[in-house]
């Protein structure tokens, strides 16, 4: 077929380790449950807006700046961000891609993250710290979703580029990078254990 593929939509996933996967998420969701622990103005927060689930992104959000566990996290996630930079043919001779924000999520059930992008940012991503069965998934969405009016329905099965919505299945030890203009949501934990994440936003500084 004469068709060539332009303006890709990258998604990249990947193991963060090679090696020491469960001593790194155990170490990890050890350190998310203590910030819940000691962020009472957070804890506050989520009983209003994030029923089910506890987010520190309105109030501990440079967690990798003040906590061992997640410095050491920013530093393994570094070279995947190079990775998937250089793959996206950025040009960074000029500036460096850095880690601005990084938070904890913990999901319990009926905790839902509606569609959403980060703006502020270059390059997002979350890594999966405990991921009980029935987690929910990590969801993108098309970014020319508006673009489609009076244009025909899709097969309900179609190729996988041309699909308007993925699903990202969480799992615990991997690690999801996308660029952060890319509309996603996580549909609400059906887990009655807890899904815990840490999620990180890059910026070109
Ligand atoms: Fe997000």
């Amino acid at each position: 077929m004469p068709i060539q593929y332009f303006f890709p939509t990258c998604i990249y996933r990947s193991a963060l380790l090679k090696r020491g996967t469960q001593a790194c998420t155990e170490e990890l969701n050890a350190a998310c449950q203590q910030v819940r622990q000691g962020d009472e103005a957070g804890q506050l927060w989520c009983t209003e807006h994030y029923a089910g689930g506890y987010t520190s992104y309105g109030t501990l959000r440079n967690l990798h700046r003040t906590s061992l566990p997640f410095k050491q996290l920013e530093t393994n996630v570094w070279p995947h961000v190079q990775r998937f930079a250089d793959r996206l043919d950025m040009d960074l001779s000029e500036a460096n891609l850095a880690m601005i924000d990084c938070w904890v999520n913990i999901m319990g059930e009926g905790a839902a993250h509606p569609w959403h992008a980060h703006p502020s940012a270059v390059l997002s991503g979350t890594f999966y710290v405990a991921t009980p069965h029935g987690s929910s998934p990590l969801q993108f969405q098309d970014p020319r979703l508006t673009h489609f009016d009076g244009t025909p329905p899709q097969r309900v099965v179609c190729r996988p580029p041309n699909r308007r919505q993925v699903s990202y299945e969480a799992r615990a030890g991997d690690l999801i990078l996308f660029e952060s203009w890319l509309r996603h949501q996580v549909p609400a934990q059906a887990s009655d254990e807890v899904r815990v994440s840490i999620s990180f936003n890059y910026a070109w500084v």
